[in-house]
């Protein structure tokens, strides 16, 4: 089955999504076809709400950058945040063409098992704990534009607007 990408006003991505209980064939397939549509779409991140599937599961791959991290993880959690916040541009897929700064802590442990449904911990900084986070919120129908003030927000409400109408294309 061939999934596609869902835009900011789908449902999907407004769910908070389930654990993955069957670590399968299929789940790893799914992960593969995550990968190719995060290369297709130039993304460094992906969750399984924004290809309209409302499970627990994220990829990430940030290689085309030479830091090397290509990983999926399921039913990721994090455990523990520093106590600092710091900003960041990010931008989304489902939610093209708009880039703003958003807050987050800069230091992350996110816990969560492999495809193979082993245990795996992450301890991590910079750019990877930005898109754990921003990938984790998907997991609950949280976008990244959710976190910006209410006026940058309204700046966007045309764009918004089109980026709704995608999902009908
Ligand atoms: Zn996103």
């Amino acid at each position: 089955m061939e999934h596609k990408l869902v835009y900011f006003g789908n449902d999907t991505l407004k769910m908070q999504s389930e654990p993955v209980q069957t670590f399968n064939k299929e789940l790893k397939e799914l992960t593969e076809e995550m990968f190719d549509i995060m290369k297709k779409s130039n993304g460094i991140g992906l969750a399984a709400p924004q290809i309209d599937i409302a499970k627990q599961i994220v990829t990430i791959d940030l290689s085309a950058e030479d830091r090397g991290e290509k990983l999926a993880i399921i039913n990721p959690v994090i455990t523990d945040i520093s106590s600092d916040s710091v900003p960041f541009e990010e931008g989304c897929l489902s939610v093209p063409g708009i880039y703003e700064q958003v807050m987050r802590p800069s230091k992350i442990i996110v816990d969560g098992y492999s495809v193979d449904g082993k245990k795996v911990q992450y301890k991590t900084g910079g750019v990877l704990a930005r898109v754990f986070q921003h990938e984790i919120d998907h997991l609950k129908g949280v976008l990244f534009i959710d976190h910006l003030e209410e006026y940058i927000r309204k700046e966007y409400t045309k764009e918004l607007k089109k980026i709704k109408k995608m999902n009908k294309k």
